[in-house]
């Protein structure tokens, strides 16, 4: 029972530096967090021992007692961090990330080559949204379900609602999904709505990216018009690595034409993720969650979500101002995506380059690239600085780091020429380079 810096000291010494590049450099990863001590403790817990299968009061192990109570209480607080009534809503909260949740939610509601609709994952979309290449079926969603993604107009980079209706009415989706993990605006859960009903397609919201923006109620909910609704729960949410699915309780109509189909969600929900998919829920990650939604209910994290945005905007605004095009010309939410074919260079060099300066973002497409290999943007996100307290005057700060780490991009680039391989080894080999790049560090 020694400690793992006594048992296992090689391994320790990689989790310190780990801790080090987190702490010395700026995160701007869309997705990651900070989680909180309370969090890290349940997910270091004595919860991690215990098998549960099933559902509280209904376990397949003995010595559950405690474990049930835990369960229900994350399910009680998952719905009360999102103001829903538990009467019209259910929740599932064992999924062990946001991939299982969504795939439980495609098995669980649609049977094999089921269609669905997500956003192309080019244009802003998941993976688990049903992506493709023309020459391969990436994702498991699109290998197990027909997919047909939708578009961002490649013009402005918005959403093209006309024109998802449009091919909806033509592939008869059962599920449309209405979620996005680089979009950079509020979607319109009543739009989505009105498009499931008219082509009789589920609802479905992934709110992975904005659902601590949704609990602290600074942007727009999905729950209104929705009728299953995934999340994960260590992005804005700040909580443990994990996922929920809350899910339309009784029996629901769908089709807003006249055929009266009913639905009931609760059981195929459930069952999708066990026994379907899962087996025993990770306990310590419950609890983590219980604690995180109870965590969302207080004004601080009310204060953190509209931080969040704010430095979004101001992080959106000082790059426009230096001369950077922002997708669809800036941001509602937490993130941004900066199309670097405006100054001349690739997402690739753009994120290496800020790498090297320990600013931590990742390459993105953006409307209209030709090649999801080659992306031209960087993606920015402000949950992780945001929790570290950064205010809009911090924000200008990075904002100068930023620039000056693309422009000395863009300096290597007239040494190195286009290749990313080229531009890398210049910035390791050439002596004068290597200094530039170190004082920006
Ligand atoms: N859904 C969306 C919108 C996401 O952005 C992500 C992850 O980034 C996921 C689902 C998948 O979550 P996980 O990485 O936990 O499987």
């Amino acid at each position: 029972n020694a400690n793992v810096w006594d048992s296992d000291p090689e391994l320790w010494d990689l989790v310190q530096k780990e801790k080090r590049r987190q702490r010395s450099g700026l995160e701007l990863i869309a997705s990651e967090n900070f989680t909180t001590m309370p969090v890290l403790q349940l997910l270091g817990s004595c919860l991690h021992n215990k098998y549960s299968e099933g559902l509280p009061g209904q376990r397949y192990y003995g010595g559950n007692e405690y474990i049930d109570q835990i369960e229900l209480l994350a399910q009680k607080r998952s719905l009360e961090a999102f103001g829903l009534d538990p009467e019209k809503w259910g929740v599932n909260v064992q999924p062990y990330s946001g991939s299982p949740a969504n795939f439980a939610v495609y098995t669980g509601l649609i049977g094999p080559h089921g269609r669905i609709m997500g956003l192309d994952l080019p244009d802003g979309g998941h993976l688990t949204h049903g992506f493709f290449t023309p020459t391969k079926k990436v994702s498991a969603t699109s290998i197990f379900f027909e997919s047909m993604p939708y578009k961002v107009d490649p013009q402005t980079g918005l959403l093209d609602y006309d024109k998802l209706l449009q091919t909806a009415r033509l592939f008869k989706p059962k599920i449309i999904i209405a979620g996005m993990s680089c979009y950079s605006r509020a979607l319109d859960y009543k739009k989505f709505r009105e498009i499931c009903d008219d082509v009789g397609a589920y609802l479905f919201s992934d709110m992975a990216h904005i659902s601590g923006l949704v609990a602290a109620g600074v942007t727009a909910t999905p729950f209104e018009h929705s009728d299953i609704v995934t999340t994960t729960t260590h992005k804005s949410l700040r909580g443990p690595r994990a996922a929920v699915i809350f899910f339309r309780k009784g029996l629901r109509t769908v089709n807003a034409k006249g055929e009266k189909v009913m639905y009931n969600f609760e059981n195929k929900i459930n069952q999708a993720v066990f026994p379907g998919l899962q087996g025993g829920p990770h306990n310590h990650a419950i609890a983590a969650i219980a604690t995180a939604m109870k965590q969302t209910q207080t004004k601080e994290f009310v204060e953190y979500a509209k931080q969040i945005m704010v430095n979004a905007s101001r992080l959106s605004d000082g790059l426009g101002k230096r001369g950077y095009k922002i997708v669809t010309g800036g941001t509602d939410l937490h993130l941004l995506l900066v199309d670097l074919r405006s100054v001349g260079l690739t997402g690739a060099q753009g994120e290496y380059i800020l790498e090297e300066i320990n600013i931590a973002c990742n390459k993105n497409t953006v409307p209209g690239d030709k090649s999801a290999l080659n992306p031209s943007g960087i993606r920015l996100g402000t949950p992780a600085l945001t929790t570290r307290n950064l205010k809009e005057k911090d924000i200008d700060v990075v904002v100068d780091f930023i620039d000056r780490g693309l422009k000395l991009a863009k300096e290597i680039e007239t040494v190195s020429g286009p290749s990313f391989v080229n531009f890398k080894k210049t910035i390791h080999e050439n002596a004068d380079v290597a200094k530039k790049v170190a004082a920006l560090k």
